[in-house]
């Protein structure tokens, strides 16, 4: 779990107080992310703070003490430094939520809680699991004519199908025609079964009168 700086959607309830300050980024000065351990200086920093650092990318030196570091050490940081940077209160920056959420917690909070307003504008506010039903109803959802298959070639938005519908000619000749459609079935049906019985009764004919 990562945030880089520009993309980060929360922002620290309270700045860290001296006796935590060694849980500071030296990079990017904020509390650590998914922290390393460089080798050389023993630094805690962020993992993308340190990969992104054009020192590092350029050549392949620890962005704080300037030393040769070709790979990045997958020291396991102790667990009580990682219990302290995942129960750090956060707020989160897109719902605007006053609400404090655990930094450990954001991932969820964003994934299921967080509500957003609907992208195509009709001033909803959603979370991304309702956002799939939500265009189901949604007034600004892009809908076709119920007659398309008559040829209506038009499109627009749920809020204007129900006007279109009222003066589209081929939504009117959708319900005369499916009308039509389905007595031509039901005949049909009947014609089937005349047809059976007819078979039945030729071959019973056959069988009392053979050629
Ligand atoms: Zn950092
Ligand atoms: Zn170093
Ligand atoms: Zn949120
Ligand atoms: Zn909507
Ligand atoms: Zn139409």
């Amino acid at each position: 779990m990562t945030f880089s700086e520009d993309k980060r959607q929360f922002r620290y309830v309270d700045p860290l107080n001296e006796d935590f300050k060694h849980l500071e980024c030296p990079l990017c000065k904020d509390p650590l992310e998914d922290p390393i351990v460089e080798p050389s200086c023993r630094n805690m920093v962020c993992r993308s703070c340190f990969e992104t650092s054009p020192e590092f990318i350029k050549n392949s030196v620890c962005p704080i003490c300037s030393k040769k570091c070709e790979t990045i050490d997958q020291t396991t940081i102790p667990i009580f430094i990682t219990k302290l940077l995942d129960n750090l209160r956060v707020k989160c920056k897109v719902c605007n939520s006053e609400q404090e959420i655990r930094r450990a917690d954001f991932t969820n909070h964003a994934e299921n809680f967080c509500k957003t307003q609907c992208k195509l504008g009709c001033g909803e506010c959603l979370t991304k699991p309702q956002v799939q039903s939500h265009n189901q109803i949604c007034k600004k959802f892009p809908v076709e004519c119920s007659a398309k298959k008559l040829m209506c070639k038009w499109t627009g938005i749920r809020e204007d199908l129900e006007e279109h519908e009222k003066k589209c000619i081929y939504f009117g000749l959708e319900n005369a025609l499916s009308f039509i459609l389905e007595k031509l079935s039901m005949l049909e049906e009947k014609q089937n079964v005349t047809n059976s019985n007819l078979t039945t009764f030729k071959e019973k004919f056959d069988s009392k009168f053979p050629k």
